[in-house]
């Protein structure tokens, strides 16, 4: 087999280019390495360095930039159902898509990457809270819904109507309410969001970067405004996490998605036998087979939560899942891999 992988890595203050080159290397000589994402700031001291040196090794680099949420002082924020203020960023303000490109200019562009990897591209989840979960209020987010009967919308939410629920999925794993009004809400949700990746897309284009864009996995992308089949025809590529564990896990997203219904078998028929079963699983690959990009599928090897760390067992069996993909992601920080999970990795490319 020939798939090859794209790592992660973080900005830490305690790595340095000499503990990266060691690790890197212990890395190749168990698994090819074709891309990694690089989380930097303006003051990563080691980013030229190590650039340099994954080069060396003909890797791409691509440069991870958060831009709904992350350090969002300068963006405009999101206003929530209940016009509070957010942590996050406005999806169709003009001026937090010009900061994002400030951002890079100021900071990044004299560095020799091949590419931007655009994360944190959805609008809120019901994680966050039930308000946040609509996405954004504000008077520039509700122009862009002038057609729609926002009143009526506002209604259903503020009554948890089953309305919000009612739907199917289709072959690409987009979700079709049944309620005209709701479909015509996410819809423009969604259009706003595929506008900023059009606009940042165009932008960095132009600079000869390739692009990439961090998605849900399909089961809740839509619901978060991610229509990834329209992403995917904006980009280079798209990287649904397809995780099974931990804080970003598909479960968290969608049990907070129910939470708040008392009417949740309208939504949780989509997955009677759990959402991570095989079969819906085996169905969340099939929309991954449909949608018309280059999709390189996310898998977690560490998780940030303690308590619900992946093991050996589970990194293999997703890895069999996503066998036939040319390129796998590997979530987690290249740093902290550690060596069983590398053995592993390294046995399943020599097996197949
Ligand atoms: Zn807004």
């Amino acid at each position: 087999m020939n798939q090859k992988f794209t790592l992660t890595l973080p900005y830490h203050p305690s790595y340095s280019i000499d503990k990266i080159k060691s690790k890197i290397n212990e890395i190749l000589s168990k698994i090819p390495i074709k891309n990694i994402i690089l989380g930097c700031d303006a003051n990563t001291t080691y980013a030229k360095d190590v650039i340099d040196y994954f080069h060396e090794h003909h890797i791409r680099v691509y440069l991870r930039l958060p831009i709904l949420c992350g350090n969002t002082k300068d963006r405009i924020p999101m206003i929530d159902m209940e016009q509070k203020q957010t942590a996050r960023a406005c999806p169709s303000s003009l001026h937090n898509a010009h900061e994002i490109i400030h951002l890079y200019e100021t900071s990044f562009a004299n560095l020799p990457f091949d590419g931007v990897f655009l994360d944190e591209l959805q609008s809120a989840s019901f994680v966050s809270s039930y308000a946040q979960g609509f996405g954004c209020f504000c008077d520039s987010c509700e122009k862009q819904m002038y057609s729609l009967d926002l009143p009526y919308i506002k209604d259903l939410i503020q009554r948890h109507d089953k309305n919000l629920l009612r739907g199917e999925y289709d072959k690409y794993g987009r979700y079709h309410f049944a309620d005209y009004q709701v479909n015509m809400f996410y819809k423009r949700k969604a259009q706003i969001i595929s506008d900023l990746i059009f606009k940042l897309s165009a932008y960095f284009n132009s600079r000869k970067l390739i692009v990439g864009v961090n998605v849900l996995a399909p089961v809740m992308a839509y619901h978060a405004s991610q229509n990834i089949n329209e992403i995917g025809k904006l980009v280079d590529f798209v990287q649904p996490m397809m995780f099974t564990k931990g804080c970003n896990g598909m479960s968290k997203e969608y049990d907070a998605y129910l939470q708040y219904f008392e009417e949740g078998h309208h939504f949780s028929k989509h997955a009677l036998e759990g959402l991570l079963s095989e079969k819906s699983m085996r169905r969340q690959l099939d929309y991954l087979s449909n949608i018309n990009a280059n999709v390189i599928p996310s898998i977690e090897i560490q998780t940030e939560d303690d308590h619900d760390q992946i093991s050996v067992d589970e990194v293999l069996e997703q890895l069999h899942m996503f066998h036939s993909y040319a390129t796998l992601a590997l979530c987690g920080d290249l740093m902290k891999i550690d060596d069983a999970i590398l053995t592993l990795i390294s046995n399943a490319l020599l097996v197949s």
